[in-house]
């Protein structure tokens, strides 16, 4: 299933045509898009998906899209888990994932703007898989990993590198959780969709130039090993986000380098999700 926020409501997107859960349950589901990352609605949603009659419903209308997990109760991003990307920042291979958090208020749709606030120079983009918890999560195993998700979406991970690597700490937290700093969409794709939800090729676009370009199956810690990791310790909820990583190609290490400016367009797009597309202002 393509699940979507479409206008702030709960959708089933069939054939290019968007159904409305609420009313197509008649009301048994409400409007929240977040019931969508809750697997214990999906037979519900799959039970609708199938009868729904797409010339029922209204078109689709990408710009209309917001975020498809627009509250998660708890969100991590992975540093350097592609092995480009690590090489190009000058660190060794990680042996174990490195994790930040992400936290609800960055979160906005695959067509918001970005802000880049004011006087911050150093914004950078990082075009990411997003995995999505669909339900209780501790102590997975790699074997059960992928059971726990309700599926996928794209994302970015956007950073400002001027705090993130701002001694006497490194604020990795912080500079990638500003407001609007955590796009993601356009869908969530459950993982049925997908041929195979470990080999997913991934590209990042700056204003029309190809910045980024891989495939997830060259993650150094794939997804199952990242949910294990995770779920040792804590424990997750649907609607719980795990940026799972990076591509090379990001704006500060390139030469010469290329940072996020008003007038830019990011766009990321994921084999069988989707393409976003984010305006970049500053403010
Ligand atoms: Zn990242």
């Amino acid at each position: 299933m393509r699940l979507a926020n479409y206008q702030g409501r709960a959708s089933i997107v069939v054939d290019g045509c968007v159904v409305d859960v609420e009313r197509a349950s008649g009301g048994r589901l409400t409007s929240d898009p977040m019931l969508l990352s809750d697997l214990d609605n999906h037979d519900a949603l799959r039970a609708i998906a199938s009868t729904a009659k797409a010339a029922d419903w209204p078109g689709l209308v990408e710009a209309r899209l917001g975020a498809p997990v627009p509250r998660p109760p708890k969100g991590f991003g992975v540093a350097l888990n592609y092995k480009q990307h690590a090489l190009e920042s000058g660190r060794e291979l990680p042996t174990e994932p490195h994790l930040f958090g992400k936290m609800e208020n960055c979160v906005c749709g695959p067509f918001d703007e970005i802000i880049v606030p004011a006087g911050r120079t150093e914004v950078d983009y990082e075009a990411e898989l997003v995995i999505v918890f669909g339900r209780v999560c501790k102590e997975a195993t790699r074997k059960n990993a992928w059971s726990f998700l309700a599926g996928v979406t794209a994302g970015q991970d956007v950073s400002d590198r001027g705090e993130q690597f701002r001694l006497p700490v490194k604020q990795f937290t912080i500079a990638k959780t500003y407001d609007t700093f955590g796009p993601i969409g356009p869908y969530l794709v459950t993982t049925d969709e997908l041929a195979n939800p470990d080999a997913l090729e991934l590209e990042g676009r700056l204003s029309g130039e190809v910045m980024q370009h891989s495939n997830t199956s060259d993650l150094i810690f794939d997804v199952p090993a990242l949910v294990v990791w995770l779920s040792r310790y804590i424990t997750f909820q649907p609607g719980d986000l795990v940026w799972t990583g990076t591509p090379g190609g990001v704006g500060e290490a390139r030469n010469p380098q290329r940072f996020l400016h008003g007038g830019d367009v990011l766009e990321t797009e994921i084999e069988g999700i989707g393409t976003m597309r984010n305006p970049v202002v500053e403010r």
